[in-house]
C-alpha cells in the first residue's frame, strides 16, 4: 500500500515536493492550504474590472541561475521574457537600479568611464578592521555613505522596521554593483514570468493523480495522526504556537488604485526617502509588456511589524530572532513523523527559484531515506546562516 502523505501549504516548497514524491509512484498526497488559492504568495489573479494580471501579494519575478529549476518550471508554464528594470525616486530625481555606471554618473553629476567609475567608488567605500558584519558595514564597504544614504538607508528602514546596522549583510548580498550600464536587477542568465501567471503555474504542478489538493483547510494537530509523515511548509513557529515567542517578520500591505493610461510607466518605482511613508509602487501591467490595456492598476507598498493574523513575509532574523530559530529547530528534531520546509517552514529569505531547488532535493533525499528505512530529514538545511 503506498504511503499518505500530507503536505501543508501549497505554495511552491509544497506543491514541487508533492509533485516530485507523486512521481515516485510510492505515496499518496494531500496537500492542504488554509487560503482559498494554491502558489501562496506567488499567487496572481486577473484583476475582475480590468482583466489585469495582478500579482496580488506583491512583485514576482522568476529569475535564476539553476538549469534544473528553469527547465522544471517551464515543463509546467510558457514564460514569457520579462527583464525587471526597477527605478528609484529619492532627493528629487528618478535613478536606475541596481547601482550601475548611469547611476553612479547621475548621482555625482560626472561622466566617468566604467574605470573611473570603480576607483572613484573605491575611493568612497569605508573599510573596517573586520569584514562587513551587518548590512550597514557591507553597504558603506561597497559604495560609501553618499549612495548608501541615499538609496538604501531609508528605504530598509522602512521595509525592515529597524536600523540597518542590526541585519545581516546578506540581505544586500542579493543586489549587485555594476561599472556597466546594465540595470537589469537581476544577474541570473534566465529570467521570465509565467504567460498564465504563477497561481496557474503551481495548479499545473499539483495536477497528478496522486495528488488531492484541499483549499480552505487550515491545519489542525489531528490531521497528523491520519498521515505516515506531514511535511509543514507554514511558519516553524506558528507549528509550536510560538511557545519560545514569535519569530520577527515584517509583512507588507498596500494601497490599491486604478487610474486610465499608464500611471508611472515602470513596473516597479522604490522611494527610499524617509519621508515618504511607503517603500514602493509596482504598476502591475507592466508586468505583463506583452498585454494591452486601456486602465492601470497601481499599489503603493508599506510595511509594518507582524501581528497575529498577518501575512509574514521577510524574516527578519535578527540575533533574537536566531536564537529562538535555534529552539526551534531543536524542538523539531525531537518530533518525528513531520519535516519543515520553504521560506517559512526553514526561517529563511529565499526567492521563488532557490525553494524550488531545495524542494526537489528533499524530495530525493526523503524518498532515499525511506526507500533505506534511515532516519528521514527534519529541514532541507543543516546550517542557520544559509
Ligand atoms: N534595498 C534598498 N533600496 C532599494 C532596494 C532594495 O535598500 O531601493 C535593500 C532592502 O533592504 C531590501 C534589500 O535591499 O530588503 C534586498 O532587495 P530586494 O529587491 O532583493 O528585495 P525583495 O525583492 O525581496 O523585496
Amino acid at each position: 500500500m503506498k504511503s499518505r502523505l500530507l503536505i501543508v501549504g501549497a505554495g511552491f516548497a509544497g506543491a514541487v515536493l508533492a509533485r516530485e514524491l507523486a512521481e515516485t509512484n510510492r505515496y499518496e498526497l494531500r496537500v492542504i492550504d488554509s487560503r482559498s488559492h494554491v502558489a501562496g504568495n506567488c499567487h496572481t489573479e486577473r484583476d475582475p474590472g480590468t482583466g489585469i494580471m495582478m500579482h496580488c501579494y506583491g512583485p514576482h519575478i522568476f529569475h535564476t541561475d539553476n538549469a534544473q529549476v528553469w527547465a522544471y518550471v517551464n515543463r509546467f508554464a510558457e514564460f514569457m521574457p520579462f527583464v525587471n528594470r526597477v527605478k528609484a525616486f529619492t532627493r528629487g530625481e528618478l535613478f536606475r537600479l541596481p547601482v550601475n555606471l548611469h547611476t553612479i554618473n547621475q548621482f555625482f553629476n560626472k561622466q566617468m568611464s566604467p574605470a573611473e567609475a570603480r576607483l572613484y567608488i573605491e575611493s568612497l567605500a569605508e573599510h573596517f578592521d573586520h569584514p562587513p558584519e551587518n548590512f550597514e558595514e557591507q553597504a558603506l564597504h561597497m559604495i560609501g555613505r553618499d549612495l548608501y544614504d541615499a538609496f538604501f538607508y531609508g528605504y530598509t528602514k522602512k521595509q525592515w522596521g529597524c536600523e540597518p546596522a542590526e541585519l545581516p549583510a546578506g540581505i544586500l548580498k542579493r543586489l549587485p554593483l555594476r561599472f556597466t550600464d546594465d540595470d537589469n536587477y537581476y544577474a541570473d542568465p534566465w529570467q521570465g514570468i509565467p504567460k498564465s501567471g504563477y497561481t496557474h503555474l503551481v495548479e499545473r504542478i499539483l495536477d497528478h493523480s496522486a495528488i488531492d489538493c484541499a483549499l480552505d483547510t487550515p491545519f489542525t494537530p489531528d490531521m497528523a495522526s491520519l498521515a505516515d509523515h506531514v511535511f509543514f511548509t507554514g511558519p516553524l513557529d506558528g507549528y509550536f504556537d510560538h511557545c519560545f515567542g514569535r519569530l520577527g517578520y515584517r509583512t507588507v500591505y498596500w494601497a490599491r488604485h486604478q487610474h486610465r493610461g499608464d500611471y508611472q510607466g515602470n513596473p516597479v518605482v522604490n522611494y527610499p526617502d524617509l519621508s515618504v511613508p511607503y517603500t514602493r509602487i509596482h504598476e502591475h501591467k507592466h508586468f505583463a509588456p506583452w498585454e494591452n490595456h486601456e486602465a492601470t492598476v497601481v499599489m503603493t507598498e508599506y510595511s509594518k511589524e507582524t501581528q497575529k493574523g498577518d501575512t509574514p513575509y521577510y524574516p527578519k532574523r535578527l540575533p533574537a530572532d536566531m536564537q529562538k530559530l535555534q529552539r526551534y529547530r531543536a524542538l523539531a528534531l525531537t518530533q518525528g513523523g513531520v519535516s519543515f520546509l520553504g521560506r517559512l517552514g526553514t526561517y529563511r529569505y529565499m526567492d521563488m527559484h532557490h525553494v524550488i531547488a531545495e524542494s526537489l532535493q528533499f524530495a530525493q533525499t526523503f524518498a532515499a531515506a525511506d526507500a533505506g528505512q534511515t532516519s528521514l530529514p527534519v529541514f532541507p538545511n543543516q546550517e542557520l546562516s544559509q
